[in-house]
């Protein structure tokens, strides 16, 4: 049959990628057989389970397997599988075009990465896959027939610019794709990759636990010159996580991580277990040493595949691993579930559920344990996944005192080092029944913010919570080992509360309280649109006032955040604390005592609020305002 050839280009980002792969990205060129294999294999785990869901489908499953196909004179090596195919459309969509999301800030991120091993891990984590023929090939030609058509295609493309594509009779069903070598690599001797010891190194490395056999014609000659000719299977096809830990090696189980994961780096921790009795499975589960540049994406996936019984369910278990823990990669193979489980079904199934807690507690325990062994690596693994688990906070309450114990937190008590609650517990001073915190922007803004100076000055440690999701879980938690957690900028602080029977201090408060009495009031009225009260710290040393919030008050970031995510929100009305010792208050007072209707006080009120609001990092309402009242006072003082 003729039928037309058409000229189609490759999307732009698509091509972008191309050439990132072709010149720079992989230092080692045998991997593109591991990615081709692998797109294989999945084609073969998705018609194996087609056919057996959809029992109308008319396709021959008795011999799944995967053909390499060496062609000497043509110098071409193929890649063949009898899986589930492609429509024309299909190749299209997948193979013309990366539709996954967050492609274009990542290749923005690739391009400004500085060195070549930063471009390369931030490569790993897309699957760049089937473009990695193009390093070795100079021409692909892929032919294909999807499982349950007639129509096969043909794709074909030098990995420039365009791909043409064409209808083409006679396919059996799967896909073969064949690659034109680049005559230097076959030369060079290194990277032929038409050699038989290269191809067979190269399987038994990168894909000796794929599950359908993978094989090879194969010559061999013995000692009177005879040759034979055989076909070979050239992988061992054990599933990786059914064989016992004690046969499994670290090379092994990191080089199923990165097929899995997509990663160029190895796993941080592998978790291996299997369960027996009445709901036996085994998983494989790994924490990779770097996150996903999408782990805050909304569109980012689970990483845990579900098997039944070696057979390829579904990617992306949502039943099997909560959201906080998404950055968990790996492998569940159940053995006692039906073949066309559906998403919904799982979610709702109990022996699931109870399979989900117990994943969820080995993740945490493999955490904790590197907690507990190795704080370098532990903090390594917390700055990329830190985010994540405090999520888990607000997701998981069956385990919060666990995520409690792995909670790294910047603290006053030391500059370059983060904290965890129990180190800040066993440090907490004689009497202190709280763990005091206060969150914001940065670690510089909360670090100078006025209500930190009472706590400064009497030697409390204060944890610094910067991260967004800081803002929300720590009202949540019940508190930590007996211990709540407690806002140093919301509610009263009675840092100062006399000790009982210290007649002095206690007399003083007092003495201050009485002092004050006819200022605050008014102090409040000149500010009543602002704040809701206005009453006497002690909290402050040298600032002259601070805005704190009532126990249940929203802070200001978290106020930001909800109006930068566009929901609608009545202001906030804080409460105005003002240092009783402070110079400008106390000579406030005079004034005020002396003649209550002189209209520079109230500037000057106003004057201390926006002070307040700017030293905690907060936005003035009227900058304009408040820097002209400033000057003018300024230029009346000199
Ligand atoms: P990934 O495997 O991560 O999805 P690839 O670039 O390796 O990325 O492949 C892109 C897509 O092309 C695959 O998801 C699959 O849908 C399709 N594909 C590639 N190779 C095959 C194949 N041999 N059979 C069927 N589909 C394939
Ligand atoms: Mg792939």
């Amino acid at each position: 049959m003729v039928s037309s050839v058409e000229t189609l280009e490759f999307q732009a980002e698509t091509r972008q990628l191309l050439q990132l792969v072709i010149h720079s990205i992989y230092s080692n060129k045998d991997i593109f057989l591991r990615e081709l294999i692998s797109n294989a294999s999945d084609a073969l785990d998705k018609l194996r389970l087609e056919s057996l869901i959809d029992s109308d489908l008319d396709v021959d499953t008795s011999d799944l397997h995967i053909a390499l196909e060496v062609d000497k004179d043509a110098r071409t090596l193929t890649v063949r599988d009898n899986g589930i195919g492609m429509s024309r459309d299909d190749i299209v969509d997948l193979i013309g075009t990366i539709a996954k999301s967050g492609t274009a800030g990542l290749l923005e991120k690739i391009k400004e990465a500085k060195d070549a091993g930063a471009a390369q891990s931030l490569i790993g984590q897309f699957g760049v896959g089937f473009y990695s023929a193009f390093m070795v090939a100079d021409k692909v030609t892929l032919r294909t027939r999807r499982a349950g058509t007639d129509a096969g295609t043909q794709w074909e493309s030098d990995g420039e610019g365009t791909y043409e594509i064409q209808a083409l009779d006679g396919l059996p069903v799967g896909t073969s794709v064949t690659l034109h070598l680049k005559a230097a690599d076959v030369e060079d001797g290194r990277a032929d990759y038409l050699a038989e010891w290269k191809i067979r190194g190269i399987v038994k490395q990168y894909s000796d636990f794929i599950r359908w056999p993978i094989r090879m014609a194969t010559e061999q000659t013995d000692a009177e010159g005879v040759t034979t000719h055989g076909i070979d299977t050239l992988n061992s096809m054990k599933a990786l996580w059914a064989r016992p830990r004690s046969e499994v090696t670290e090379a092994e189980y990191s080089e199923f991580y990165r097929q899995i994961s997509h990663d160029g780096l190895d796993p941080a921790e592998t978790i291996h277990m299997r369960a027996e009795g009445n709901f036996e499975y085994e998983a494989l589960l790994f924490i990779p040493s770097q996150a996903p540049f999408d782990l805050f994406s909304r569109e980012t996936k689970r990483g845990v595949q579900l098997y039944v019984k070696r057979v390829f369910i579904m990617d992306d278990c949502e039943a099997l691993m909560p959201n906080y823990l998404r950055f968990v990669k790996g492998v569940v193979d159940a053995h006692d579930l039906s073949l066309n489980i559906s998403r919904e079904i799982l979610q709702h199934d109990r022996q699931i559920r109870g399979v989900r807690r117990r994943l969820v507690k080995k993740v945490l325990g493999a955490i904790k344990d590197t907690q507990a062994k190795d704080a370098e690596r532990y903090a390594k693994l917390w700055t990329q996944f830190g985010r994540a688990l405090k999520e888990g906070l607000l997701e998981d309450t069956d385990n919060t005192e666990a995520l409690l114990e792995l909670v790294s937190a910047a603290s006053t008590h030391d500059a370059d080092k983060t904290t965890t609650l129990r180190e800040y517990v066993e440090r907490m001073k004689d009497g202190q029944d709280a763990i005091y915190y206060l969150t914001g922007e940065t670690r510089a803004m909360v670090e100078n913010s006025p209500h930190m100076e009472a706590f400064a000055a009497k030697g409390y440690e204060v944890l610094i919570l910067t991260d967004p999701v800081d803002e929300v879980w720590v009202d949540q938690v019940p508190g930590f080992d007996g211990h709540r957690l407690q806002s140093i900028a919301k509610g009263q602080v009675d840092l100062d509360e006399p000790a009982d029977g210290d007649e002095e201090a206690g007399a003083e408060k007092a003495r201050h309280e009485q002092d004050f009495a006819a200022l605050l009031p008014w102090f409040a009225t000149t500010l009543s649109e602002q704040v809701k009260q206005v009453r006497l710290s002690s909290r402050l040393t040298t600032s002259a006032a601070c805005i704190v919030g009532d126990a249940h008050d929203m802070t200001p970031t978290l106020e930001k955040m909800y109006r930068a995510m566009g929901q609608e929100m009545p202001p906030v009305k804080r409460i105005l604390e003002v240092n009783p010792t402070h110079p400008l208050i106390t000579a406030l007072r005079s004034a005020h005592e002396a003649n209550a209707e002189d209209p520079a006080l109230a500037e000057i009120v106003e004057l201390v609020y926006g002070g307040a609001l700017l030293a905690e990092g907060g936005d003035l309402p009227d900058p304009a305002r408040f820097t002209r009242l400033l000057t003018e006072r300024l230029a009346r003082g000199l």
